[in-house]
Formats: C-alpha cells, structure tokens, sequence
C-alpha cells in the first residue's frame, strides 16, 4: 500500500449549520479546524505546518465567504510545499445558489485557482451533469473522473396525493391545512410511528400549521430561515431526539440534516424545484428501514398558479430579465411536471435529473408506476425547440430562453416576443399550432427531465455573470 502523503484539505460547506455539525461529528477523528471562526492567524497556520510535517493530513472547514477573505490561508497554500486539495461539499448549491443569491460561491472558483496544482473535489448527493460541466467552466479545470453511485432507495416509495382524496374532501391545499383535526388523521394514518417532516415553501404557512397541530393535540415544532438561531437548534434537537414526531419546516432544514428516526417527508404543495425535493425527501429511511415521501397538490390550481408565476416575473424584469430567474422559472416547471405530471416513475426521473444517461428501471411501487398518466409524444418538438433557441441567438430578449414563452410561442397564441422578434412566419411552428399550451409545456417538460434537452449556462469567467441560456 501507498504511504498516505500528508495533505492541506480545505471543506468549503457553504451552511454554517452543517460546518457544526461536521466539526463535532470529525472532531476526536482527525486533525480538524474550524476555518471561520479561529480566523486563521499565522499561530494557527504554524501549527497546521507542523502537524503537516509530522506526516498527517489537516482539514480546515470554511464557509466560502471565509474562505475568499482569508489572505493568509491562501498565501500558506500557495508556498507550503504539500500537497492541497479543496473539497466543495453541497457543491450542487454552487450554481442554484451562486447565481441567485450568494456569488461568493462563484468567487471561491477565483481563490482556489490561485493555488497552483490544486486538488478539487465536488461532493454532492444530488448534482448533476450538466452543473458539473457549469463548476468545470467556473474553474477553468478538467475533471479527472467522476464517482458516482446513483440508484433508486428500494426502502422509499414516493407517493402523488391529490387533496380531494384525503380526509374532509377538500378541494385545495390550502383549505385542507386549515382543518387542523383532518391534517392530523391524515398524518396518524400515514405514519403511526417514526419522525416526520411537513415541507411548505411559505414560512408564513409553517407557523400557522405547527400551532394549529400543537393546538389541535398533535405536537409539533417548526423550523425555518427567520427563527433565531438558538429555536431552531432547540427545535430540530427535539425532533432528532424523538422528543417530538413531527417537525413542519421549510427547505432550509434539508441540507445535513440526519434524523436516524426519520421515515416520512410530506410535501404541501409542490416543492420548488426538483433538487429542493431529493434533498428533502433524502432526509428519510437514511438506516434504511422503510420509508414514505408524500407530495399532496391540487393539479389543476397548480399548473395555472405556476404559469402566473413565471409570466409575473417576466414582467417585474421586463427587458432585462436575468438567467437566474428563467431557471428558477423553469425548475418549478420541473417540479411540477415531475411531480404531478404521472408520466414518468418519481424515483427514475429524480435520477435522471442528475444523470440523463443513467441505467435504471422504473421502481415499480410510486403512484406514478403505479397509476400511470396519459402517454404524451409531439413528434420532433425537440428538435424545433433547438432549431428556435438557434435562430433567436442574437436577441437580447433572454425571454426566449423561458420555457412558457417556447410553449405560448409554438402554441401559435398571441406572443408579443413572436412578433417583436418577427417569428411569425417560424415554418415548423404550425405542426404544433393546434396543441394547447399546457400539453406543449408538459412534453418541453418531459423532454428536459429525461435529458433530450439541456440547458446551457454561459458564464462569463471574469464577471461570473450569466451571458446566455440556450438548450443543446
Ligand atoms: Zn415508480
């Protein structure tokens, strides 16, 4: 066997929660530094050298902000003289997150490549191809080789719910979170035992609910981004103890979060995109005992409720719509198809979400294997969609990139891009004109789920600015 060469590791987690909690559980294990907090003077870093010299590896844990402002760790790295890699844990947060709403994200490409012949490594449970290819293109860097181990969790079924058949008969999401004593029998029925989690998007929604099942006889906590610190730490210990079944949350408490009890996810409402959902239902069954993840969603209000939204960002941004929002539009889009579309088996799509190639059967016991949806094929709207994303380059208008708009556009509706972009005359659009907007939307769906058509990020390096989004 090799000797094991000594090695500077630095984690970039980019949740200062799971840093935590990443320093308690590796603590008494190796040499292990919290990189935000002891600010890294030269004490620190003179130690990290001679642990180095002994001959053991060091790992230092950084937020990516910490790490970007860190001076003296960058320039320790550049001249040490050992070997240095950098981990980017969660690293599928780089794109989602650097590109919306934290690029310090996106600069830590420009630190890590000050540091000559660096090792990077992406750590992730649910990234895929195509943001890997987007972090390569960030890092200017090749990349090696790829582990992966995707397969679908025979231990947990995914469920499709709609509200008009649960207890009470409601007809929207919204109404049956109102009736507290129906949320519960629902609940209780799903799951008589085990820890479980109740997901909404509106924190608003998370209060009232946790208050209403506390009231109603069912405790439960709650958790989300605007509690202080100190209640969410008392509320997620309650419910990782076992002290309280059911905790409702947000998706802030996906990342990290291991609850050895945890064997039921409910989803009210569609999730907000498809990577929100594997990270949230991949808290359950994580010992590997059975588990179920339930989305509960109304079809119909949510198809029209996700074109509004999409067609009301556009818009509030007007002529100067930018990329983050389009995907955010068009990962809602994801989620509802693969959620609600029962076309193609949950577990299988949230597979190839990730990878596109990958080799698996559908799982044989969702609801969408189960009870199968219509089968929809448009012939060739692929291809024309290429064709249409090639031919509309030189625009500006980024809005033809927004998959509502393609849909609106073949769909031979009134569109104002259409005609300011003098598409009219588009030759392949009237095979499609006779289709509504929501079957052409659905299939653009499913075409993009199942990997036909990808989108493609431009980034420029410097800026870390988004030029342009098109489909290959
Ligand atoms: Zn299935």
């Amino acid at each position: 066997m090799d000797p094991v060469i000594p090695s500077l590791v630095v984690v970039v987690v980019p949740l200062i929660a799971l840093l935590h909690d990443q320093l308690r559980k590796l603590a008494n294990r190796i040499h292990i530094l919290d990189g935000r907090s002891t600010q890294l003077n030269m004490h620190a870093l003179t130690n990290v050298y001679h642990v180095l010299n002994s001959g053991q590896s060091v790992f230092i844990l950084m937020t990516p902000e910490a790490l970007n402002r860190s001076h003296q760790l960058r320039i320790f790295a550049q001249t040490i003289g050992f070997r240095v890699s950098f981990i980017l844990d969660e690293a599928h947060t780089i794109p989602s997150w650097g590109l919306e709403f934290r690029k310090e994200l996106l600069r830590v490409a420009t630190t890590i490549r000050s540091v000559p012949n660096c090792q990077l490594i992406l750590a992730s449970a649910s990234i895929s191809l195509s943001d890997v290819d987007f972090i390569k293109r960030c890092y200017g860097a090749s990349m090696d080789e790829t582990i992966s181990n995707l397969y679908i969790r025979g231990n947990v079924t995914y469920s499709v719910i709609e509200v008009s058949t649960l207890p009470g008969g409601k007809k929207s999401v919204a109404k049956f979170l109102s009736s507290f004593p129906h949320v519960i029998e629902f609940i209780t029925e799903k799951f008589p035992n085990g820890s479980v989690i109740l997901f909404s998007e509106h924190k608003k929604r998370v209060n009232e609910l946790a208050a209403g099942l506390n009231e109603a006889g069912m405790p439960a906590v709650r958790f989300h981004s605007d509690l202080p610190s100190n209640l969410k730490t008392l509320y997620l210990n309650a419910w990782s103890a076992g002290e309280v079944r059911v905790i409702v949350a947000t998706s802030a408490i996906s990342l990290g979060v291991d609850n050895a009890h945890c064997i039921g996810t409910v989803h009210f409402g569609n999730p907000a995109s498809v990577y929100n959902f594997i990270q949230e239902t991949g808290r359950v069954g994580r010992r590997g005992q059975p588990s179920e993840c339930i989305v509960v969603t109304d079809k119909s209000a949510t198809y029209n409720q996700m074109c509004a939204q999409i067609e009301k960002r556009q818009r509030e941004a007007e002529n100067d719509l930018a990329v983050s929002q389009i995907l955010a539009g068009n990962s809602e889009l994801l989620a509802w198809g693969a959620i609600c579309g029962r076309h193609v088996c949950i577990p299988l799509l949230l597979l190839r979400f990730v990878d596109p190639e990958v080799a698996a059967e559908p799982c044989g016991q969702c609801t969408v294997c189960l009870a199968p949806g219509d089968h929809l094929h448009l012939a060739g709207i692929a291809f024309v969609i290429k064709q249409l994303v090639q031919r509309t380059r030189h625009i500006r208008d980024q809005r033809k990139s927004c998959i509502l708009t393609l849909a609106k556009f073949l769909s031979a509706a009134s569109c104002d891009f259409a005609k300011r972009n003098h598409l009219d005359a588009y030759p392949e659009r009237s095979i499609y004109r006779n289709y509504d907007i929501k079957l052409i939307l659905q299939m653009i769906t499913l075409l993009i789920a199942n990997g036909t058509l990808k989108a493609h990020i431009d980034i420029d390096p410097q800026s870390f600015e988004a030029r342009d989004v098109n489909f290959i």
